[in-house]
C-alpha cells in the first residue's frame, strides 16, 4: 500500500482533542488517505481556507470558533463552500443533527469512533464524492438486536382499581388526579378476573372485558349500597351470550342476592332487565369456608357497616391482598388513636384484627378526617385516626385507602394522605401507605 498517495484524497482533521486527533490522522495515514490536524476552530478555519481539503472531518465543540461557525464560513466563502464535512461528535442529539443536515453535512459520527467505521465511513465519502447531494445517513448507536426490551409480563396476578370513591361517583377538575368512579378492583389471576364491587368503575372495565372473548368471571360484592352495584346495569358482559358471570355476596336481610339485582333491574328504574341480561349469569351467596377458584383462594369476614356487609381476602401463593372499602372501626370512638388490643372497644373488633392480621396488602377506606368523624358515627365508615389504629393493631404492612369521599377533592386528600402518615408514625406504625386511584395497578 502507498503511504501519503495524493491520489486517494486530502482531509483535514478539526478536533481540540490531541489524542484523539493523532489517532484518527494514523489510522487515515495508513489506509492512503493525506492528513492535516487542526487543534481548535481558528486554525481549522485558517488551514481549511489554505489548503481547501476534500473532506473536513469536524469536532462541533472546538475552542475558539465552534464547530457549526466553522462551517458556516466555509459554506459562505465559493472557494471553501464544497469541501464535504463529517461531524465527528460525542453530542448526538436531534438539534445537533438538525442544524448539522442544513449545513450539508454528509455524515454524522458519534464519538468514540471505532477505526473500522471510520475508515468505512471515509471510503463511503470519497467513493459517492460525485453524487454529493446524499442525504445525511443518521448513525445507530447499536444494533437493534443489542437494544434491551421486555414486555409486561400480563399474566402475573396483579389489581387494577376502576373505582376508589365512595357514596357518590363525582366528575371535575378538582377530582382528575384521584378520580370519580364509585367502588371496583379486578385481580387478575392466571387466567381467572377476579372483580370485586360493582360501582361506577366496572362499566370502564366491562367494556374492555366485552372487546375480548366471552370468558368466565366471578363478581364478589362486599354489600348492595348504590356506590357497591351502581355500574351493574352498564357492565356490558352481562348482556353478552358466551360470558359465564356468577356474582357473590352475604345473603341480605331478608332478600336474597339475586332480587336485589332484579330490583335494580326494575323496570320503573332502568329500561333493560334482569332477563335481558343474556350471559349466563349465577348468584350465590357466600357459604362458611374457604373458594378456591384456579391459583385464588377466597375468604371473607363481616365488616361494620350497615346490613349484612362484607370483607374480602384473596390469596395467591403466599401474598394475602383485601379488599374492605366500607368499614367503620371502632364505631363511636373519638379519642386519640392509642387503644390497645385488649382494650374492650377494640375486643369487639378481634374478628376482623384477625382476618387482616396476615395481609401483604389492605386496601381499606378512613373516609372522614378526625373531627369529620364526630357528626358521622354510624354512617359506616372510618375516622382516619381509628383506621390508623386498625393497621396497627393488625400489624398491616401495605395500606391503599379507597373509598374516598366525594367532598374531599385532590388537594384536600393530598393534605389528608399526610396526615395519615403523621398519625400513623406518631402511633409507631410507619407503614407503606398510599391512596388508591382509579387506574391505579400493581402487581400483587
Ligand atoms: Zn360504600
Ligand atoms: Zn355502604
Amino acid at each position: 500500500m502507498s503511504k501519503h498517495s495524493p491520489h486517494k484524497g486530502r482531509i483535514l482533521i478539526g478536533d481540540d482533542q490531541p489524542d484523539l486527533a493523532l489517532f484518527m490522522a494514523r489510522t487515515l495515514v495508513e489506509v492512503g488517505y493525506e492528513v492535516e490536524t487542526a487543534a481548535d476552530g481558528e486554525e481549522c478555519l485558517r488551514k481549511a481556507r489554505a489548503t481547501v481539503p476534500d473532506l473536513l472531518m469536524l469536532d462541533i465543540m472546538m475552542p475558539k470558533i465552534h464547530g457549526f461557525e466553522v462551517l458556516r464560513a466555509l459554506r459562505a466563502d465559493p472557494r471553501t463552500c464544497n469541501i464535504g464535512v463529517i461531524i465527528c461528535s460525542g453530542k448526538d442529539f436531534k438539534t445537533e443533527r438538525d442544524e448539522s443536515g442544513q449545513l450539508g453535512v454528509l455524515d454524522f459520527l458519534t464519538k468514540p469512533i471505532p477505526p473500522l467505521l471510520l475508515v468505512e465511513r471515509v471510503a463511503s465519502f470519497f467513493g459517492q464524492r460525485d453524487s454529493l447531494t446524499m442525504p445525511m445517513v443518521p448513525v445507530v448507536r447499536l444494533a437493534s438486536a443489542e437494544i434491551y426490551r421486555r414486555q409486561l409480563d400480563v399474566r402475573r396476578p396483579h389489581f387494577y382499581l376502576w373505582g376508589t370513591r365512595g357514596s357518590t361517583p363525582i366528575f371535575g377538575g378538582r377530582f382528575q388526579r384521584y378520580g370519580g368512579n364509585t367502588s371496583c378492583m379486578a385481580v387478575t389471576v392466571g387466567d381467572e378476573i377476579f372483580i370485586f364491587d360493582a360501582g361506577s368503575g366496572i362499566r370502564d372495565l366491562g367494556l374492555v372485558l366485552a372487546a375480548a372473548p366471552a370468558r368466565t368471571v366471578h363478581l364478589f360484592i362486599t354489600h348492595h349500597h348504590w356506590d357497591h352495584i351502581q355500574g351493574f346495569p352498564f357492565f356490558a358482559p352481562a348482556y353478552i351470550p358466551g360470558f359465564d358471570i356468577t356474582v357473590y355476596g352475604a345473603k341480605g336481610f331478608g332478600k336474597d342476592l339475586e332480587s336485589i339485582f332484579r330490583g335494580q333491574l326494575d323496570r320503573d328504574y332502568f329500561p333493560a332487565q334482569l332477563e335481558d341480561m343474556k350471559s349466563n349469569l349465577h348468584f350465590r351467596h357466600l357459604a362458611d369456608g374457604a373458594l378456591e377458584i384456579g391459583a385464588a383462594r377466597i375468604t371473607w369476614e363481616f365488616a361494620q357497616h350497615p346490613g349484612a356487609t362484607v370483607a374480602y381476602k384473596i390469596e395467591v401463593g403466599r401474598r394475602k391482598i383485601a379488599w374492605v372499602p366500607d368499614n367503620e372501626f371502632l364505631q363511636g370512638y373519638v379519642g386519640p388513636p392509642t387503644l390497645a388490643r385488649e382494650h374492650p372497644l377494640a375486643l369487639t373488633y378481634q374478628r376482623m384484627i384477625s382476618f387482616l392480621s396476615d395481609v401483604d396488602l389492605l386496601i381499606h377506606e378512613a373516609q372522614y378526617m378526625p373531627e369529620e368523624y364526630g357528626t358521622k358515627i354510624g354512617w359506616g365508615h372510618s375516622s382516619v385516626s381509628n383506621a390508623c389504629l386498625l393497621m396497627k393493631l393488625a400489624g398491616v404492612r401495605r395500606w391503599i385507602i379507597t373509598h374516598h369521599d366525594p367532598m374531599h377533592d385532590d388537594a384536600f386528600l393530598e393534605m389528608k394522605l399526610n396526615l395519615t402518615r403523621q398519625i400513623l408514625e406518631e402511633i409507631g406504625h410507619p407503614m407503606l401507605v398510599s391512596h388508591g386511584y382509579d387506574g391505579m395497578t400493581e402487581f400483587v
